[in-house]
């Protein structure tokens, strides 16, 4: 039984929208949340699945025009964000300072981050990938209560490998996953959830599912498409 997380990010109108949640109805699966855009949460009101927000405010709310606060999402009953994704950071600047922000102000309120790290493809050349994610998750959990960082979820989702149709090696995803469930252990005495993200589809799901580490998946393009969507949640079923 493998988490399924889809981030449906801006690419659905409501028509199409619409279709999607007709298509997933009868859908009941508590190892299922959908990130939709927040302006869409209420169109899943007859929908058995669990909603996450892509991203949360860094302030508290009120006077901060655009943006969606943990109050906000708490008040809808949202208990996840995606937190540090990185098309927020390279299409927005959003630096790790405002990722650690966020993931304090979600656990300070008993909510779920879902922490997005990984490597350029030139970082991966370099042969720097496992000390960006280091550094990456250790920015992320600056001043972070050691008691709740188990509640985390981890996304490693190499950046060259979103949205391409690149994925790397079963190996390369192997030895990345396990050390970062390393690397939190050791330094934080934490059991975490690690999920791969980039590009998982029904096409490769079957042997992305032979990697034992993998605890489940964050998936961008294939999470708007509901029979396909379907297909990979069945397999990780
Ligand atoms: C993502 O953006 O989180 C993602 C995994 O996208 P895709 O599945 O489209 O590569």
């Amino acid at each position: 039984m493998k988490l399924v997380i889809g981030n449906q990010k801006a690419y659905l109108t409501k028509e199409q929208l619409t279709d999607f949640v007709k298509k997933i109805k009868e859908l009941n699966n508590k190892n299922v949340i959908i990130c939709p855009s927040s302006i869409y949460f209420g169109m899943f009101d007859n929908v058995k699945v669990l909603l996450g927000a892509q991203d949360v405010s860094k302030f508290d709310g009120d006077a901060t025009t655009g943006d969606i606060s943990f109050k906000q999402l708490k008040s809808m009953n949202i208990n996840f964000s995606i937190v540090g994704h990185s098309e927020r950071r390279q299409l927005l600047k959003e630096s790790i300072e405002d990722t650690n922000i966020k993931v304090r102000k979600l656990l300070d309120n008993n909510m779920i981050p879902i922490l997005c790290v990984g490597e350029t493809i030139e970082e991966k050349s370099s042969g720097v990938t496992k000390q960006v994610i280091f550094d990456e998750i250790s920015g992320a959990l600056k001043d972070v209560p050691n008691n709740c960082i188990d509640k985390l979820i981890i996304a490693y989702e190499p950046i060259w490998s979103i949205g391409t149709g690149n994925v790397p090696t079963n190996d390369e995803i192997d030895n990345v996953i396990r050390s970062i469930k390393k690397f939190l252990l050791d330094e934080y005495n934490s059991n975490n959830i690690v999920l791969y993200g980039g590009s998982v589809n029904t096409k490769n799901i079957d042997e992305l599912n032979t990697v034992s580490s993998i605890d489940g998946y964050l998936i961008g393009g294939a999470s708007t498409k509901a029979v396909e969507f379907l297909q990979i949640i069945d397999k990780c079923s």
